[in-house]
């Protein structure tokens, strides 16, 4: 079995490579929002963690299945803020462009159908009518800046008064259901290496996460890798010295081409947004693995080593995404296929996972 022997990491305050030894490893970096155009995760979700892991030979599992929120406020920005599914929850409605209430048309359960439904409807709505968002009505809500303070003072902040006023939203990334692949108690398949949180998958969010459970994995998994490594911290000894000798430079990654990292973040993230999102196909998918390709192999350094690092550990996923939902001929959760819509459970109640040869 391969073995973990600690991480090489660049120190950011003393602008180092430095290498830690350990007998325990453990990956907590979050996940792969910032993939997208658009997202709600904040600018470290760059997958930084499921990039490094999958170079050191361990595997990626259910990367397509990645979870659009549908209710982010409308604006420009790459991170966008998150209207929670609790406004929806308790009576806030959806309007399309010309005022009417759309989701019946979609669900049963109308605005609090799954987060994958939602969405789609919304792209649907917005791609027939020729708008960017759709609104949500909150007026609706008794007393609703008290019981959403947050979203009450985030949207009056940007003119929008959510007592009288609709919301212009739209959906974005917010949640990356795959990740290194982990037994339940945190272990990844290489020894001494463990990962937790969303940059791991143990598979209990299946292919759409119910709303807050990720916290809740967070907690539980972190808890029982810190319970499990006491053993290792114990057992194992590390020989430094031949860790050392066994090291090999060329592991190091080396740019090659013209493209910035400052340019390459927002060129990725718009391929990802407008190929590999909430509605895909194969054309699409085989376009994204084309020009994320091509994208790879133009890349720079530039003059931020953590933006190259970044942009590397992007494409890197990416590209396993991509590879992941063009393989997937089947809708399921997070993953929709416009040419295969349906749910296939003959052929694909099953996980893919990818390891580098
Ligand atoms: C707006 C929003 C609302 C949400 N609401 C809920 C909710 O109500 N309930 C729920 O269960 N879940 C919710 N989620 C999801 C949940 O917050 C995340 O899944 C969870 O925080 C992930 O925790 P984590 O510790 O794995 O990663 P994170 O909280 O993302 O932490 C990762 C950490 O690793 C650091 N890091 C990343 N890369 C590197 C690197 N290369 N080197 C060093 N450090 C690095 C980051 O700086 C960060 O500190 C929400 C997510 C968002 C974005």
């Amino acid at each position: 079995k391969k073995e973990c022997y600690g991480a090489l990491v660049y120190d950011t305050e003393e602008k180092k490579n430095k290498a830690y030894i350990a007998r325990a490893t453990i990956l907590a970096t979050g996940g792969a929002g910032q993939l997208y155009k658009y997202s709600t995760n904040p600018d470290v979700a760059t997958a930084d963690g499921m990039a490094a892991a999958f170079r050191a030979g361990s595997s990626l599992v259910d990367m397509e299945f990645i979870q659009f929120h549908p209710t982010v406020l409308y604006s420009h920005d790459t991170q966008r803020f998150l209207i929670s599914e609790a406004v929806r929850g308790e009576g806030g409605l959806l309007y399309n462009k010309k005022g009417e209430r759309f989701m019946s048309k979609y669900h049963a359960l109308e605005e609090l159908a799954p987060r994958d439904v939602v969405s789609r409807a919304i792209v649907n709505e917005c791609a027939q009518l020729g708008s960017e968002y759709v609104y949500l009505d909150m007026t609706v809500i008794p007393n609703v800046e008290k019981r959403f303070p947050n979203i009450f003072n985030t949207c009056l902040k940007r003119g929008i008064d959510i007592r009288k006023d609709y919301v212009p939203v739209s959906p974005a990334a917010h949640y990356t259901m795959g990740g290194i692949a982990t037994n339940t108690k945190g272990e990844t398949d290489i020894y001494g290496l463990y990962a937790c949180g969303e940059t791991a998958c143990t598979g209990v969010h299946g292919a759409n996460r119910l709303a807050s459970n990720s916290l809740l994995d967070g907690i539980v998994f972190g808890q029982r890798i810190v319970d499990n490594a006491e053993e290792i911290l114990y057992r194992r000894t590390i020989d430094k010295d031949e860790v050392f000798n066994s090291f090999e430079p060329s592991w190091v990654l080396k740019p090659h081409g013209h493209i910035s990292p400052q340019e390459a973040r927002p060129l990725l993230q718009t391929i990802m947004w407008e190929n590999v999102g909430i509605i895909r196909d194969e054309t699409s998918l085989k376009k994204a693995n084309y020009m994320i390709e091509n994208l790879y192999n133009d890349l720079a350094q530039g003059e931020s080593i953590i933006d190259y690092y970044e942009i590397v550990n992007m494409l890197t996923v990416a590209k396993i995404v991509v590879q992941g939902a063009l393989w997937r001929k089947e809708s399921r959760g997070g993953h929709y296929r416009s040419d295969y819509p349906y749910r296939d459970d003959i052929h694909w109640a099953k996980h893919m996972s990818f390891t580098n040869c």
